[in-house]
């Protein structure tokens, strides 16, 4: 066991470099397993069991070729009908809304054209290869049990896309994302429990999904330990930059832990973190829920999306998820089940016989910035000191290309992209 002040940088003592992951998340847990894997001694600190924070129970779907950022062109003008309809896809808290409407505004201005197409060109270069890179991290034996490549389908019921759904189109069109149109009858065949309220459907085939997503972070929390990584389960309660540029972090427990690197990776909390290191980031939670209802298997082979409501149903390992909505309402306010519950309403009328039995619910915080992309950069002044969060709604479908960028800023290495998008300063 580690001394009562300190605790010593994990696996064997051969890397002259040691690294502290903050966030047992998807990302932080991508990265841990990338950094280990590489040699570097590594710390995973969290003050919850890998898996437990957005990561456990979002709806899965791994986007490869999601491009379509959430601020877009017209939305602003579907907002005032969202906010009064209990079960549509946006609600503010009131009380909150001093503190959200910065980044309501910030957000407000992402959906400009400019912008919406510097976030779609950022998360096709992200996302494009997630699945293989997710396999890459898993395994093949995991991968045959926790990932499925079904695509994932869009379904419409309106009969004609409004302006912002054609921006939507025009930038999969403009990304060469490889999709296919389905009538009404295409539809019934694909996935004959939907409902026949449908008119328009899309097929996006290069899209995958996760049976069970907090499986997938806890498997990858055990590569970790496999690749001689350590885990600490404690709070960062502040970050002290040592007179040599190494780290120290201090936690609840009383403890510290020390290391040359440190990768802030904790998702929704990640901006109180930086802060303490003198970085400022627009980052806030759109909340989201899901009802599962358990035991349910073969209903329906891949997510599909109810555009028109924002409510995703996925067919988990554990029986059939309904995720969906945003509620802006910060990271410590209790979870209001109402809009888990509103996401049945959707539900049922999706399918022509769905499913019952009572479901488990669960509120996650999604780690959103304004522009829909991620940051991934140094901090300024610290460059031992990198910043992987903000992944927003696709989360688990960005996190390995996300830690494979992460390992190579780490390492100095070349990286294969250009990352520039990712960076912080695009808020200063
Ligand atoms: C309803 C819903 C549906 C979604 N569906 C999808 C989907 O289909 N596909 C997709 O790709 N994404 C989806 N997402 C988004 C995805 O879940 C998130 O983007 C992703 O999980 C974020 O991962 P993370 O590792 O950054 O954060 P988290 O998983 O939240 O992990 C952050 C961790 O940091 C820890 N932490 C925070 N502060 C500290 C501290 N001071 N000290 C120690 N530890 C700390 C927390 O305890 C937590 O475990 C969905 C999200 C929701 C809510």
């Amino acid at each position: 066991m580690p001394s009562a002040t300190e605790i010593p940088a994990a696996g064997p003592d051969t890397s002259p470099e040691t690294a502290i992951v903050v966030g047992a998340g998807v990302v932080g847990s991508a990265c841990a397993v990338q950094l280990a894997r590489a040699g570097v001694r590594t710390t995973l600190v969290d003050w919850q069991d890998p898996g437990n924070g957005a990561s456990s129970g979002n709806a899965g779907s791994l986007s490869a070729q999601s491009v379509v950022p959430i601020a877009l062109p017209g939305m602003l003008r579907q907002v005032p009908k969202w906010l009064i309809d209990p079960a549509g896809p946006l609600h503010v808290r009131w009380s909150y809304l001093p503190k959200a409407a910065p980044w309501l505004w910030k957000w407000v201005r992402a959906s400009r054209m400019s912008t919406v197409h510097r976030s779609a060109a950022a998360l096709h270069s992200l996302l494009d290869t997630a699945i293989e890179d997710f396999e890459e991290l898993l395994g093949p034996e995991e991968s045959a049990r926790l990932i499925r490549r079904h695509g994932q389908l869009l379904v419409w019921r309106s009969a004609r896309p409004d302006r912002t759904e054609a921006v939507g189109h025009q930038l999969r069109e403009l990304h060469g994302v490889e999709m296919e149109w389905l009538t009404p009858s295409e539809i019934a065949e694909l996935e004959p429990e939907l409902a026949p309220v449908f008119s328009r459907g899309l097929l996006l085939k290069r899209h995958g999904h996760l049976v069970d997503p907090q499986d997938a972070v806890q498997t990858l929390a055990r590569h970790f330990r496999s690749a001689g990584g350590a885990f600490v389960k404690d709070r960062v309660a502040d970050i002290d930059v040592c007179a040599d540029r190494t780290v120290a972090l201090r936690l609840d427990g009383g403890r510290s832990v020390h290391a040359h690197r440190l990768v802030i990776a904790a998702g929704a909390w990640s901006a109180r973190l930086a802060a303490k290191l003198g970085c400022r980031i627009p980052l806030e939670t759109e909340r989201g829920y899901h009802a599962t209802i358990p035991g349910v298997s073969g209903f329906c082979t891949r997510p599909i999306m109810d555009v028109n409501n924002s409510t995703i149903v996925t067919p988990m390992a554990s029986g059939l998820r309904i995720a969906g909505t945003v509620e802006i309402a910060g990271v410590d306010a209790p979870p209001d089940y109402r809009r888990a519950k509103a996401l049945l309403t959707h539900y049922h009328s999706m399918f022509s016989h769905p499913p019952a039995g009572e479901p488990t619910y669960w509120m996650g915080c999604r780690p959103s910035l304004p522009d829909s992309i991620p940051i991934i950069d140094r901090v300024e002044g610290l460059p031992n000191v990198i910043l992987a969060f903000g992944h927003g709604h696709l989360g688990m479908t960005g996190a390995p290309a996300t830690a494979r960028i992460v390992r190579d800023l780490f390492l100095d290495r070349p990286i294969n992209m250009d990352i520039s998008a990712f960076r912080a300063s695009r808020f200063a």
